[in-house]
């Protein structure tokens, strides 16, 4: 079955799982379970958005809210809309880096985030059960269109940055948008920034010009782009623009872990405090606290966007992210987000003045590891209670599966919520022992 039902949202297969009346549906329980109000409606540039964001808007008005419609938006453009015209929730229509055939709808909160797993279940609840409510014809919501989502989302970024530094800078960027929905507002943020642009794939036709997961091998020709261009980085985001991957001056892709240790180590530089990380996010993170100092401590959280965000409000963290180069800038917006991502790179090279290359050489260097293993439930769960007798000398996490830290490295084990299946990460300072610590925990199984 092609449709998937989770905290992240719902995706499904056009002309398959994702149909119109499943959109509407959707759209109706999220604003039954808002009791109207009203709700902010972005999409990606996917050519099915159309179809899948009527039928949302439809269920949303017979539900009783007020949609503002946004058009084309990304992911975190469309959570901070929601907070700057004080919507009681959002919906953005994207399969994320999925590829074309799939669309999705994601949920966002009053507060412009991902919902808890305990909301997203309330929401699915509502569908499940048939308790959506449809008001009578005086009570039926209507929509307005609003387009600064753009303009919006660049004034906040440029509002955390020292702008006027980075102009000096006179930066040439290569920026890959995979003909996604972050083109606009991206090239404009850099532009704004003084920056000399090559923009690549940078048509909102949802035609992905490459595998749009911004991973080593879908970006080759970025790294070729840079080199060519002399230029003095490339960035990479996904068709929703939450996730953002970098390529240094030599054309390197320097992998996404580096997009949140690059941001901490700029933003922790300036205003020290506390960071939040999922468990599978690279050590490079607590390396860069710890050399900022006093109260620079990092929170480790459950897998999940939300878990991060909940993280952040919770201990006042200064930044938090996830290994995928999804980084939030609570400043910004309480969703992972490229534009505040690319600001605070920027802000780091202007303030640093060498290349990237020399930047990246001198921090931290670490080889991450990651397996799956087919498995049922309950062989999971024996593994696990092996892994955990197995801790001795480690410092054990159980938030999500479980993680041990050793000294010379970690490795987490962790279920997946949806297949029988569970996921073994480990990272050390070379490949051999992040092999053999990942291979300590495999053999038993
Ligand atoms: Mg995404």
């Amino acid at each position: 079955m092609s449709l998937m039902m989770s905290v992240s949202g719902v995706r499904g297969i056009i002309g398959d799982s994702m149909t119109p009346e499943l959109a509407a549906a959707l759209g109706a329980a999220f604003g039954t379970h808002l009791r109207g109000g009203s709700v902010v409606l972005g999409m990606d540039s996917r050519p099915s958005g159309e179809m899948v964001a009527s039928a949302v808007k439809a269920g949303l008005l017979s539900a009783g809210c007020h949609v503002i419609e946004l058009g084309l938006a990304t992911t975190p453009g469309t959570a901070l809309m929601v907070t700057e015209l004080g919507a009681r929730g959002g919906i953005v229509i994207t399969a994320s880096h999925n590829p074309i055939i799939w669309n999705g709808i994601k949920f966002l909160t009053a507060a412009g985030r991902a919902p808890s797993a305990q909301t997203a279940e309330q929401i699915f609840a509502i569908h499940r059960d048939q308790r959506i409510r449809h008001e009578e014809v005086e009570r039926v919501g209507r929509s307005e269109r609003d387009l600064s989502t753009c303009d919006r989302h660049v004034a906040r970024v440029v509002r955390v940055v020292d702008a006027a530094a980075i102009r000096r800078r006179q930066l040439k960027v290569v920026l890959d948008s995979v003909n996604g929905a972050g083109g606009a507002s991206g090239r404009t943020l850099l532009e704004k920034l003084g920056c000399k642009v090559f923009h690549m794939n940078a048509e909102p036709t949802g035609q992905f010009a490459h595998t749009p997961e911004p991973t080593a091998e879908n970006l080759v020709s970025l790294c070729e782009a840079v080199k060519a261009n002399a230029a003095d980085i490339g960035f990479a985001q996904d068709p929703d623009a939450d996730r953002l991957a970098v390529v240094d001056n030599m054309g390197r892709y320097i992998g996404e872990e580096f997009t949140l240790a690059l941001a901490a180590k700029f933003v922790l530089a300036r205003t020290p405090g506390p960071v939040a990380a999922n468990l599978s996010t690279s050590r490079m993170v607590d390396d860069i606290a710890a050399a900022a100092g006093g109260g620079c401590v990092v929170h480790r959280t459950a897998v999940g966007e939300a878990n991060v965000a909940d993280a952040i409000a919770a201990h006042k963290c200064v930044i938090g992210g996830e290994g995928n180069g999804g980084v939030i800038d609570p400043r910004v917006v309480l969703v992972r987000d490229s534009l505040g991502s690319m600001g605070l790179v920027l802000g780091l090279l202007a303030e640093d003045w060498r290349p990237l290359s020399a930047i990246v050489d001198e921090m931290p260097h670490y080889v991450m590891v990651k397996q799956k293993y087919e498995l049922s439930r309950e062989q999971i769960k024996v593994w696990m209670q092996r892994v955990r007798l197995d801790a001795h000398g480690g410092r054990l996490s159980d938030v999500d599966g479980l993680r041990i830290d050793w000294p010379e490295g970690w490795v987490h084990v962790r279920p997946s919520n949806t297949e029988p299946i569970a996921r073994v990460i480990s990272e050390a300072a070379d490949e051999a022992t992040a092999t053999a610590l990942a291979r300590r925990v495999a053999d038993l199984r």
